[in-house]
């Protein structure tokens, strides 16, 4: 009898130790740190360029309520309240609503007109164009390559190398610094 308590002992330490080694549950791998930042929106990548085809009914479950009116609706934030117009860190820009790179500090330049502006996109095809006429005006519309957030307009009345404005909304944009020390605009 002794015997078998001890053969249940021992086969029961041998189970704990095994459970013990079980390897964890895999867990969903996230394709990137900024995902944690955006919990609410699974869309939202910085290294995965998939073109992403959804209807706004899921971007207004996903993105923020002050960001869905600019990205999916084409509102424009009034000038001078963004937080990136007059800023200067060094890094990247985002797109706000997938995760898309758009622009780097070295092709911002300080512009007047209240809106974050560049003179080049940090690689071809990270935004689309589409003819506006909206307000009487005929305009270039530049949205995310990536989700098709509008993200505002681009004007031939930028700096060289290239002559362009790319004129956009603080809100669509998120500003990643080169080195983490950066202080980022609230
Ligand atoms: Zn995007």
């Amino acid at each position: 009898m002794k015997l078998m308590l001890l053969f249940f002992l021992m086969l029961s330490a041998a189970m704990t130790a095994c459970q013990a080694e079980t390897p964890s549950r895999p867990t969903v791998k996230s394709t990137s740190m900024q995902n944690a930042s955006h919990p609410s929106n699974p869309y939202y990548s910085r290294t995965d360029t998939t073109k992403l085809e959804l209807p706004d009914t899921v971007w207004k479950k996903v993105l923020p309520p002050e960001l869905y009116p600019v990205a999916r609706q084409g509102a424009t934030e009034p000038a001078f309240t963004g937080k990136y117009w007059d800023y200067e860190g060094i890094g990247t820009y985002f797109c706000a609503a997938c995760g898309n790179s758009l622009f780097r500090s070295d092709a911002k330049f300080a512009s007047t007109c209240g809106w974050p502006s560049f003179f080049e996109t940090v690689r071809p095809g990270s935004v689309v164009y589409r003819k506006d006429t909206s307000f009487g005006m005929a305009r270039t519309e530049v949205l995310c390559g990536r989700c098709g957030a509008h993200l505002g307009h681009l004007f031939d009345d930028g700096p060289p190398p290239t002559g362009k404005r790319f004129c956009m909304n603080s809100i669509s944009l998120e500003f990643e610094p080169d080195h983490p020390e950066t202080k980022k605009p609230q």
